[in-house]
Formats: C-alpha cells, structure tokens, sequence
C-alpha cells in the first residue's frame, strides 16, 4: 500500500464545508474520549474496543437525535464513523505500547478528519476532479496520476490549503507506469533548458523567448519614462501610465508561461522515466556568476527540481540528486578523462585523451546517468534498489510511503 496526496482548489463554500466537518470530526472523537475517561474510573470490565462500539451506539441512537445536536446530522455520518476508528486505534496502540493514553483534541490541532465508502472500494479516474464519498466531487490543483481504488480519504487543511489523501493499493497500480525505467541523466543548462542522457532535449518554449524579447524591446523604447516621483512633485503622464500597465502585462504573461511550461516537462519527465538522476543545484553559486544568473532566474531551476521531488511521489519515480563537485561537465563520458579546463563557451566538448567529441550538454547528462552511488547526495521518491523490471509490480510497493 502507499499513499497519494493531492491539494484540493476549493471555493469559500468548500472551504466552510472542510471546515465544519473537520470539527465535527474533533467534536466527536472528543466526546467519546470523555465518556471513555468516565466509564475508565469506574472501573467498568471489558476490552475498550467494545466499550467504543458501546459509546458509538449511544451517540447515534440518543446524542445525535436531541435537538442540540441538530448540526450533527447535517453533516457526513462517515465522518463520526471513523472519529471512533480513530479512537479505538489510539486506545489500541497505547494498549500495545506505542503510544501514551488518548488525548483531547483541541482547535488548535490540525484540522483534518476521515471519510470512507460505506460500500466498499471506489474507482478513481485520472483527470482534475475526485469524486469523495459522501460529501461531493471537488476539484483539484493536479491530476490524479492514474486510475485507481480506494476506499477510505483523509482531509487535512496545512496552512492555507487543503490536501486530500488516500491509499492505493500497490498490486492494483497499472503494471507500466513508466516506459522507460533504466536511469536518465538531466542536464539543466542556459541554452538548452535540459538535455537528457538519451539524447533527448527540452527547449525553453518559443513563445516565451519571443515574449522575452518583445519585454526588453518595450523597455528599451521606453528607457527614460518615469512613473512620477512624489517627493519632487512630479506626475506621472498617461503615456507612463499605459507603459508601466504594459509592462506589468507583460511581466505576468512571462510568469505564467514559464509556469506552464515548469509544470508540463516535469509531468512528463515524471511519467516517462522511472529512475532520474540530476545534479544538485548551487543555485547561489550559479546565481553569482552574471552570465548565467538570468537565464537561470528566468528559467526556474529551482522550480523544477521542487516540483519533480514533489511529482516523484505521485509517478513513483526515483530521483538521485548528484553531488554538485561531481565534474559531470568536465569529465569525458566516453574515457573518464577529467579536462581541467572548460569554459561556458566551448558547446562541443572534445577528449585530449581519446578525441572524443561530443555535444557538451549530452556529455554531462551522460556523465550524470553514469554517476556512482559514491556521488549521490539524496535519494527522492522511490528508492529501492529492486525496481528492475516493469512487469514485477511488487516492487512498486517495496519502498515509497509505506503505509
Ligand atoms: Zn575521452
């Protein structure tokens, strides 16, 4: 079994819905805690499994139905259901001694409550809605990865946003989830956004070069206008007024483009290859070198590692981060001669020692697929070293979230 955790794009109404049942969910477990303290001090026999069911019975058949606890029955019965299944765990994990005695949940906890299906597994279809057991579709942020089952969904709200969880079971995952599992190197670069070890390359998106250049074409025609200046009395004209407005047009134009594209190849970098490996980025060392700190800035980097970490779960990838010392560029993937010297301009890297001659980006990417265990800093996502074979699914389940 592993879990999925999606963020939910909920409206206010949503929000409240969330909300409501989440403290339903605290209210519920709460009461029955307290009743259990009570029967507890008087010493009352029985295994506190039975008592729950006993205390959940009174709750639906006496608690629920007087009028103060109207609200109650507004709300998802499934709810309340597992509040006590939460409460029999903790009693029972502290019988077991892994846990202290159950305690009272307070509003200052997190807000998150349970719901499951009543008649058994649900099926979950990829695409941008879920479907939750008794409380309604909702949207979400990104996709469901793959259709599957499951049966029981964990609501929790971290900060402002809400996420929903649920377990898939491993031997139902479709068998090829990746077509390529042997590992790929990827080589992040100014001219090239990513060059894969197979050859393969990612350009950053044309439209965006070209909306670049139209950003610095109006900048540059409009180089000496002012957005007026309070502290000498100036006012800004109308013709500054409509540029400035442009230009912030603009400048948001850029920004969504580039996420678009951030999202699109990590998605599909995610879902193509199974076993990814990258060079940890020295964002502020790269950063201090002028050249490459706007191309770098522009390009989102960093953005696209925090996103193929965060997809590696959800596409079960395993990604291994490269030491940033390691010379991918420098060394010859074809001899493992180490050059001392490459400069940025040098796109062809040739071999002094064996005439290799390669395109410098595919050198690297090449030198990262090849990277020793020695040199890996981080292992993401998946890490099991028995993900061989596509067909073998169980190997899917022998690492990740286990749960
Ligand atoms: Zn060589």
């Amino acid at each position: 079994m592993f879990s999925l955790k999606l963020e939910l794009k909920l409206n206010n109404k949503e929000k409240t819905k969330m909300a409501q049942h989440a403290g339903f969910s605290r209210f519920v477990y709460n009461y029955g805690l307290a009743l259990m303290r009570m029967i507890d001090h008087q010493e009352i026999k029985g295994s506190s499994s039975k008592k729950i069911d006993t205390i959940k019975k009174v709750f639906t058949n006496y608690t629920k139905k007087q009028p103060d606890f109207n609200w109650c029955n507004k709300l998802s019965s499934r709810v309340y259901q597992n509040s006590f299944g939460d409460l029999k765990t903790a009693y029972s994990r502290h019988f077991q001694g892994l846990g202290g005695l159950p305690v009272f949940k307070s509003k200052k906890d997190k807000l998150s409550f349970t719901v499951d299906s009543s008649n058994g597994k649900v099926l979950l279809e990829t695409g941008k809605t879920i479907k939750v057991p008794t409380l309604g579709t909702f949207r979400l942020k990104e996709a469901i990865p793959f259709s599957c089952i499951s049966q029981t969904f964990t609501i929790c709200k971290s900060g402002d946003r809400w996420f929903i969880s649920f377990c898939v079971d491993a031997q139902r995952l479709p068998p090829r989830i990746h077509p390529i599992i042997e590992p790929i190197g990827i080589d992040l670069g100014c001219k090239i956004f990513a060059t894969l070890s197979d050859g393969n390359v990612i350009e950053s998106p044309r439209p965006y070069k070209k909306a670049k250049t139209k950003l610095g074409m109006t900048q540059y025609h409009n180089r000496n206008k002012q957005l007026g200046n309070g502290k000498q009395g100036i006012k800004a004209s109308n013709n500054a007024k409509k540029y400035y407005h442009k230009i912030r047009k603009q400048h948001h134009q850029i920004a969504c483009q580039r996420k678009d594209f951030l999202q699109q190849t990590t998605t599909k970098l995610c879902k193509t290859y199974a076993h990814i490996k990258i060079e940890s980025l020295n964002v502020k060392g790269m950063m201090a070198n002028h050249k490459l700190a706007a191309s770098i800035a522009d390009l989102g980097m960093y953005e696209f590692k925090r996103q193929l970490t965060y997809k590696a779960e959800w596409y079960a990838n395993r990604i291994d981060v490269i030491n940033q010392w390691y010379p991918s560029s420098k060394k010859c993937s074809n001899c493992g001669h180490k050059k001392e010297k490459l400069s940025l301009s040098d796109r062809l890297y040739v071999c002094g020692e064996c005439g290799f001659e390669i395109n410098r980006d595919l050198n690297a990417s090449i030198n990262l697929e090849q990277a020793p265990e020695s040199v890996i800093v981080e292992k993401i996502g998946w890490v099991t070293s028995e993900l061989t074979s596509v067909d073998s699914v169980s190997a899917f389940g022998a690492g990740g979230s286990r749960k």
